[in-house]
């Protein structure tokens, strides 16, 4: 379930630790809408109901690693409960979670898979991984985002990837692992890489690499400023998500896409989702980035950032998108170390 193969990319090695202060201009002419995607509590529970819902548990076997036992299972602990926070509680109830240990100093691989109905996540991890590694790694986060997604047909892989792919900056961001200009500089590499290619028979029928990963990462950022737009900054894709996983209860199901669309519009009080994949699904719709980065602010230079202009007409969208979260985790998720 790599989302690409490349070893640590300059611009990681340069962006990738955690930072701290986005060093931005601060002068807004449109004040951004101040309820716009933060994580939302959910209703109080009926007070009928005896008993609450025991907490998500992530029962983690690890092999030796240099860090030791201690930061690993706090590197889990910490990305687990960023994944919370942003879909209002741990997707699933539980994770068998087992990282094994590699030749070598990199987070390697990871893969979700269900076993007897039972949540499951490998990750391949040198035994030499150092904490500045694992504090810029992306693998964790992408894995555990996959737990919020219905197993779907083959067709939308693109929706599995692709949402794990966009989500995955924008949680590392709200959590504080990596600043505004990270998350924009992976979208400027990627989301070219998500444009139909000549031959191209739409998202569903187009199952290569590109498409497949960042495709499915445009088409979520594409979603995403139309709901925030449509809404006035009321609902984001955050929203469509968080339904999404409270009412399948993620992973463990197998959903038909239309479910999970009517879900996610209702929770965004639009039809956006829909519509986007009706449209997108067997034609090779492309998106004008250039237009799309200049109303968002991402001034760019090629493949690099170059700055982010606050007073880009949608440049209240681009911001609210990984700002941080300052409400309590919701159902995060207990660890629970087994040997
Ligand atoms: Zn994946």
């Amino acid at each position: 379930m790599g989302r690409d193969n490349r070893t640590l990319s300059r611009r990681q090695l340069a962006l990738g630790a955690a930072a701290t202060g986005l060093g931005l201009g601060c002068h807004r002419h449109e004040r951004p809408p101040s309820r716009l995607v933060l994580p939302r509590p959910r209703p109080p529970e009926p007070s009928t109901v005896a008993e609450p819902r025991p907490s998500p548990v992530i029962e983690l076997r690890m092999d030796d690693f240099a860090v030791g036992d201690d930061h690993m299972e706090q590197w889990v602990q910490r990305r687990a409960e960023a994944v919370a926070a942003f879909l209002g509680g741990f997707p699933v109830d539980r994770v068998d979670l087992r990282l094994n240990a590699r030749w070598g100093s990199r987070v390697g691989f990871g893969h979700v898979y269900i076993q007897a109905g039972e949540p499951n996540l490998r990750i391949n991890i040198g035994r030499d991984i150092t904490a500045a590694k694992l504090d810029a790694d992306w693998v964790l986060v992408h894995e555990l985002l996959h737990f919020a997604i219905p197993m779907l047909a083959d067709e939308h892989r693109w929706l599995d990837e692709g949402t794990a792919t966009y989500l995955e900056p924008l949680i590392r961001a709200r959590m504080g692992n990596v600043d505004e200009r990270y998350v924009w500089d992976q979208f400027i590499w990627g989301m070219e890489k998500g444009r139909p290619r000549p031959g191209d028979r739409g998202l569903d029928a187009t199952p290569t690499w590109g498409r497949t990963y960042w495709g499915g990462a445009l088409f979520s950022l594409v979603a995403d400023v139309r709901i925030c737009a449509e809404t006035k900054g009321r609902h984001s894709l955050q929203d469509a998500w968080q339904a999404i996983a409270r009412e399948s209860g993620g992973r463990v199901v197998r959903w038909p896409i239309e479910r999970l669309w009517a879900v996610g519009d209702r929770a965004t009080g639009t039809q956006v989702l829909s519509k986007l994949h009706h449209d997108w699904a067997h034609t090779p719709r492309d998106v004008d980035l250039d237009a799309l980065w200049a109303e968002m602010g991402v001034i760019r230079d090629g493949d690099d950032l170059v700055d982010l202009d606050d007073q880009a007409p949608r440049a209240w969208i681009r911001q609210a998108l990984t700002r941080p979260s300052m409400q309590p985790v919701e159902r995060a998720p207990v660890i629970e170390r087994t040997a």
